[in-house]
This record gives C-alpha cells, structure tokens and sequence, in this order.
C-alpha cells in the first residue's frame, strides 16, 4: 500500500475525489450519520459518483463504493479507479469493505486503484488487487 499525503494528489485525482466529496454531502446517514461518498473514474474518462444510502430495514443499506460501482456499470462502463471520502474508521482510512472489493474485483479487475481519503484530506492509494489479493473473478 502507498501512503501519500494530500500535496501528492494530481490534478486527475482531484477532481475524482471532488466528486466523491460532494457525494458524501449527500449520504442518506440518519442511523450510522456515519456520511460517506465515492467516484469512479471510468474507463472513458468519466466520473460516476456514489453516496452511502441507508434504511430503517439496515440490511438494505448500500455502501457509496457499490451505487458508484454499479452506476458505472449502468452507464456502458467499466472502473478504473475509485475515490472515497469519509471519517477515519478506528483512527485509520477507512477502504471499502469486502463486498465492494469484490464487486470492483469482478467490474474492474485487480488493477482498478482505490484512494482512500479521511475528511481532513488526508489519503492512501492501494489497489483492489492488494486489498483482495485472492478474491475470485473472471479474467
Ligand atoms: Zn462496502
């Protein structure tokens, strides 16, 4: 895993993490108010944002990672890379759970970058591959 700060974030990376900004304003949190958003930057060059969208039934929350994930996929897509933005889990970054990397595993191959941001900018970058380093998928 690369650690980096925020200095070292390009320009490309920036916008991407602007878009999973402004989507972590409008996480759906009333339970967890743990607010969280991402982007995807897709293999076109576009970005696909996702916020996490809670229910009062809370096994039907979604997390941010998977909605931008499958808005990709819903747009003709695939993922490239995928920013996130939210608080520190534990006083680390937090990366996406086990199932987004398994489905970013499955649409976007080991290959697809994650950058992890907390809410003061600060950043790592890892790819699913590292993170999931033996999940199944095709190709
Ligand atoms: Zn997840």
């Amino acid at each position: 895993m690369t650690h980096r700060d925020h200095n070292d974030i390009t320009s490309l990376d920036a916008d991407l993490i602007d878009v999973a900004r402004n989507a972590r304003e409008r996480a759906y949190v009333p339970y967890s108010k743990f607010r969280m958003g991402a982007a995807v930057r897709t293999n076109e060059d576009e970005i696909v944002p996702g916020a996490l969208i809670e229910n009062v039934s809370l096994g039907l929350a979604m997390c941010a990672e998977r909605v931008a994930l499958f808005g990709t996929v819903t747009t003709g897509h695939r993922p490239v890379r995928l920013a996130l933005v939210a608080p520190r889990t534990d006083g680390e970054l937090t990366f996406p759970c086990g199932a987004c990397l398994q489905v970013a595993l499955e649409l976007g191959g080991p290959d697809v970058e994650v950058i992890a941001v907390d809410t003061d900018g600060e950043s790592a970058t890892a790819t699913v591959g590292d993170l999931l380093p033996r999940g199944p998928h095709r190709t």
